[in-house]
């Protein structure tokens, strides 16, 4: 079987000269589908746990604080991405620390992160509303906030690089809007996976994504996510969230989502690249997860498959690892 002629056109200047190496990673059992890095960058992913130090966040009846759920369920997160070859994670508070909103949102700017995801729990005076929530910023926010920063352009070095690259202030409000619309609907694409992968371990506070104006969610120029994972008001979710094994599954359906964002949009400049990967009759699901590095849950969510079932026939898009 020669995978290489299986990718997607569009993708196969990536291949180029990779073929090789590609077979040989797969043989050698190293995970992603591999092919040369030819100077590419990791896919950088921002994990931003609310709250921290004298902000404790929402407490439950029982006295769990957020911002120490958060904290371990945004370390578990991270630690489950980090495994992923070419793909790293910076965080904005990996301890019990107090970080203001604004450094949070700058941290995404500056890290040139290809997703930012703030990670929280929920509280409502009302015990027994429950489930979790997606988040991604209003287009009213993106609006005020992108006139902010453009007023403070040399607090970040994007603005200082495309306004040079503009030459001007009207071909500089043309990048910005471009930088937003992009990030936004990336945003919206990672958001509803993110949603479809808490819906299969958790109730759906809200079935839909929700729009809100986060001031962590304002970067223009990084597709940004703020989930809500669970109630700390309601005491039946105020003690799922106290269990580890409670905690580790919100962590493991939200790295695979985050996953499943990058095989479906890998970021052009990256070190991620996907492929499409023709059926063949008798392949399974795990089989195929097996073979390309990534858990059967994030091939399954990549690709809207409702089932660990697949297709007889068709494509399955596969992520590709240049290294
Ligand atoms: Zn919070």
């Amino acid at each position: 079987m020669s995978i290489p002629s299986r990718c997607d056109p569009g993708r196969r200047r990536f291949l180029r000269g990779g073929a090789a190496a590609l077979g040989l990673g797969l043989a050698a059992g190293l995970g992603l589908g591999r092919a040369r890095a030819e100077g590419l960058r990791p896919v950088v992913v921002c994990i931003d746990p609310g709250h921290g130090g004298h902000d404790p966040g929402c407490i439950g009846a029982k006295g769990l604080r957020e911002k120490d759920v958060v904290l371990d369920v945004a370390l578990r997160v991270g630690a489950l991405l980090e495994a992923v070859p070419g793909l790293q994670v910076v965080y904005s508070r990996r301890t019990d620390v107090f970080v203001p909103l604004a450094q949070r949102l700058q941290l995404g700017i500056r890290q040139r992160a290809d997703l930012f995801l703030s990670i929280h729990a929920d509280a409502f005076p009302e015990r027994d509303v429950r489930g979790s929530s997606v988040w991604i910023l209003s287009e009213r926010g993106a609006s005020s906030s992108a006139a902010r920063w453009l007023a403070q352009s040399q607090n970040g070095d994007f603005w200082d690089s495309s306004a040079a690259l503009a030459g001007s202030r009207e071909l500089h409000d043309v990048l910005l809007d471009l930088s937003r619309s992009a990030a936004s609907s990336a945003a919206t694409r990672a958001a509803q996976l993110l949603l479809r992968a808490l819906a299969e371990v958790e109730d759906l506070h809200a079935a839909q994504v929700q729009k809100a104006n986060f001031v962590v969610l304002r970067a223009p120029n990084v597709p940004s996510l703020l989930v809500e994972t669970a109630f700390l008001s309601n005491p039946e979710e105020e003690k799922r969230l106290r269990d580890p094994d409670f905690r580790a599954l919100l962590a493991q359906s939200i790295s695979d989502a985050v996953l499943a964002h990058f095989v479906q949009a890998p970021p052009s400049d990256s070190r991620w690249s996907s492929a499409r990967h023709a059926i063949a009759p008798g392949e399974t699901l795990s089989e195929l997860a097996a073979r390309y590095g990534v858990r059967p849950n994030v091939l399954r969510l990549a690709n809207g498959l409702v089932s660990a079932q697949l297709p007889a026939w068709g494509y399955l898009r596969v992520p590709i690892l240049h290294a």
